[in-house]
């Protein structure tokens, strides 16, 4: 059936500034890593793609090796694109990146000029598009002179492949150096990817505060810690969950060592009458730095739950030093 987005898509979404950009990123993004490969329903995907619209979610996440197989949630994503939102494409802000393993060989890793053009091409034909808003350079490259790198991100801008640049995964010293790099290139950097929840809080550590000095926003990843910190794993590991699953990197063990951390966390959750998932996302929304919190989710339903993480932003002192205790 054609799809015709929801007139009302953007009264209830909230939209926060990436840095000190021109750009508005909803307060929930959405990310294809998972649930968009040639392994998992299609269907399913363009019904959660078509459910993130509808809800305000203007901003898809992807990058080359998504899927699996690597490349594959690009081609799925293209082909949704074509047949759903091509009218809408300016309504979108599509992401794409390279830094990890993506093809054989030297040419196909990290962070060469070589890679990162030849990626990004690839990734615009999967995805049926002439431009991304934003490309990002996926992890540091210890042995790329950084001035290789930022240099490949400019030149990919003033070709018009992608709008904005990003990088993610970076630590605070090297953030601040591409920072300088290409803010003497005049290359919009706007965010920064990096891995935040209650679990893990590496990025207060000196990332925030050296984000908030360039100008540029945090954009939260596995914001759900994968999806232990929600309600699902609070009375087992249900079998189609991504812990059941021998693709994914989340390990049964992981979710087993931290379940007393995740019940006592789904308590507070529900004394604020909220689920966990709901209250993960409020509590990194409280950082003006995070312009985004970035979710997966593997049906329309999680992701309604989760958007309506906006209901509640509140936090009482005593709430948060009780979260503290399980972080
Ligand atoms: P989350 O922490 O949000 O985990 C998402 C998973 O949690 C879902 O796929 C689902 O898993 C489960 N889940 C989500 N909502 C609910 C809910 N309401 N109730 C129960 N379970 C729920 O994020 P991801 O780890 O998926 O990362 C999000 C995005 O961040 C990625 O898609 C990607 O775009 C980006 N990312 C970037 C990285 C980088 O290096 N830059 C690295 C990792 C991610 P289930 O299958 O069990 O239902």
């Amino acid at each position: 059936k054609n799809y015709l987005a929801q007139p009302n898509r953007y009264d209830s979404m909230t939209y926060n500034r990436a840095g000190k950009s021109g750009v508005l990123l909803p307060a929930i993004s959405l990310g294809l890593w998972h649930n968009f490969g040639f392994v998992d329903n299609i269907q399913n995907g363009r019904e959660v793609l078509r459910t993130a619209f509808d809800l305000g979610i203007t901003h898809f996440d992807l990058a080359n090796n998504y899927g699996p197989p690597y490349g594959s949630a690009e081609e799925n994503f293209g082909t949704i694109f074509k047949k759903d939102f091509q009218s809408y494409r300016d309504e979108l802000f599509i992401a794409s990146k390279a830094g990890y393993d993506m093809w054989p060989g030297p040419y196909g890793n990290l962070g060469s000029r070589k890679y990162l053009i030849a990626s990004l091409d690839k990734s615009l034909k999967r995805m049926g598009l002439d431009y991304v808003d934003i490309f990002y350079h996926h992890r540091p490259d210890p042995d790329t002179p950084l001035e290789e790198t930022m240099g490949a991100l400019a030149d990919i801008v003033r070709q018009g492949k992608a709008l904005y640049v990003g990088i993610s995964n970076y630590e605070p010293k090297e953030t601040k150096e591409a920072a300088k790099l290409l803010k003497e290139m005049k290359v919009p950097f706007i965010l920064h990817q990096a891995k935040y929840s209650i679990f893990d809080k590496w990025v207060e550590d000196g990332l925030l505060d050296t984000l908030d000095d360039a100008g540029v926003g945090c954009i939260a990843f596995s914001p759900l810690a994968q999806g232990m910190l929600t309600n699902k794993y609070v009375n087992g590991i249900p079998k189609d969950s991504r812990a059941a699953k021998n693709f994914t990197y989340l390990e049964t063990t992981q979710v087993q060592e931290n379940l007393e951390k995740i019940k006592g966390l789904a308590k507070i959750a529900d004394e604020r009458g909220q689920k966990l998932s709901q209250m993960a996302i409020a509590w990194l929304l409280k950082r003006p730095t995070v312009a985004s919190v970035l979710v997966g989710a593997s049906s329309s339903n999680q992701l309604k739950e989760n958007v309506a993480a906006l209901n509640n932003l509140e936090f009482s002192d005593k709430e948060i030093e009780k979260i503290n205790q399980f972080s």
